[in-house]
């Protein structure tokens, strides 16, 4: 993959050869985040997107604490899904006022620690009104709250969709004037609307489309809100590409659709900040998950490279994380780069056959020591994978 260079033999991470950083993080599997790639990546949105507009990191995407760390230092704010990310993300520094919580089923003493660190509640139910109601007369601290919408329309093309027909997030739009004036009567302090349509989308004309829509429903609603709308979180979904033939998401017509939005806005609701989150987008491709060939046979004619690590932590590369049929992800063999090629098949330890790292794929001829590196790694990694499956060893996580 291009992001990252090559010298010799050897990949390099953020200018490192894989071997010396191998060797200094000392032992394998591990996940390597390249800290200049994220740097890259948040420059090139900044530039692409309208100067003003409030960039946001959803951490459940590398909830790495030195990941969110870099990331609060760059970006306007960290979105958390529980009181666990909520712990991570103020430890890492973030701005208590810039972090917001979504999630469903947020339990009673997560909303309390939420009301208690200041942050702004994406609420999705109209039970966890009653529960912030208490939670700020104990605290005798204001609840932030702003409401999250289940849109009447769904983010056309994405690998997951989460907004559009019945859901399990937010609250439908057509429930919302009920729940705004329960908020109102509850005496809440209303900051803005949260609507998040779909995950993983390469497509900008679709990406465009839902967030135009998503900003014409907040405008309709924002006649009925108790206080005026401050944040106007219009999701993001932006996808990266995993696959041959998939292409990188062209920034350009979304940042002029965002700033037609944002221009809009300063007119019609002129105290609301536009914000979108991304995760994957922001650190997918700067991460990349190495584990070592342990054995290298050959079964009826197919090789195999058996490596010590596989879907335990990386349950994605295996195609069991959302994927309807499974593809390689780009993969190598980072200490023998440039070398003859050879067609393999790359599988984790697991006695399950779903352990598949690489799928039939022509990669650098390996031997046992050598290194596979599984590209596009750097979001819904580790903290997406069912580590104890079988007993093998924690993944190490490094940011170099
Ligand atoms: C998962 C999630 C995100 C991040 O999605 P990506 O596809 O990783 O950008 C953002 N917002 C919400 C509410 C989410 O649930």
């Amino acid at each position: 993959m291009d992001q990252f260079a090559v010298a010799g033999s050897e990949l390099l991470i953020n200018g490192q050869p894989l071997s010396r950083i191998a060797a200094r993080v000392g032992s394998t599997p591990f996940y390597a985040v390249d800290r200049s790639l994220l740097d890259r990546r948040v420059a090139e949105l900044r530039a692409a997107l309208p100067q003003g507009l409030k960039l946001h990191y959803a951490m459940k995407a590398n909830p790495m604490p030195a990941v969110v760390a870099h990331m609060a230092r760059l970006l306007d704010g960290i979105d958390v899904a529980s009181a666990g990310e909520l712990k991570v993300a103020l430890d890492a520094g973030a701005d208590p006022h810039e972090v917001s919580f979504a999630g469903p089923g947020k339990r009673d003493p997560e909303l309390l620690q939420a009301v208690a660190a200041g942050v702004l509640v994406n609420v999705e139910s109209a039970r966890e009104l009653a529960v912030l109601q208490r939670a700020a007369e104990q605290l005798g601290l204001p609840a932030r709250v702003a409401l999250r919408v289940n849109p009447d329309f769904e983010l056309k093309g994405s690998g997951m969709k989460m907004g559009g027909g019945p859901k399990q997030f937010g609250v439908d739009v057509e429930q919302v004037p009920a729940v705004l004036d329960e908020m109102r009567a509850r005496g809440l302090q209303f900051e803005g609307f949260h609507l998040f349509a779909g995950s993983q989308n390469l497509k900008p004309e679709s990406i465009c489309e839902a967030q135009q829509k998503s900003y014409e429903l907040a405008l309709r609603l924002s006649a009925q809100t108790p206080q005026p709308i401050r944040f106007l979180n219009l999701g993001g979904g932006f996808g990266i590409p995993y696959f041959p033939g998939e292409q990188r998401l062209d920034l350009g017509p979304i940042g002029a659709n965002l700033a037609a939005l944002q221009e809009r806005a300063r007119r019609e609701l002129p105290e609301a900040e536009l914000v979108i989150e991304l995760g994957r987008y922001l650190v997918g491709e700067a991460g990349v998950y190495v584990t070592r060939v342990v054995d290298k046979k050959v079964s009826r004619g197919q090789t195999y490279l058996v490596c010590d690590g596989g879907l335990n932590h990386h349950l994605s590369v295996s195609g069991n994380f959302g994927q309807v049929i499974r593809k390689n992800y780009p993969v190598t063999i980072g200490n023998r780069q440039g070398g003859p090629a050879e067609l393999v098949s790359a599988v984790g330890p697991l006695c399950t056959p779903l352990d598949l790292l690489a799928d039939k794929m022509a990669l650098p001829q390996a031997e046992i020591g050598d290194l596979v590196v599984i590209f596009q790694s750097g979001a819904y990694g580790a903290s997406a994978s069912p580590a104890a499956f079988l007993g093998h060893p924690a993944v190490t996580e490094v940011l170099v």
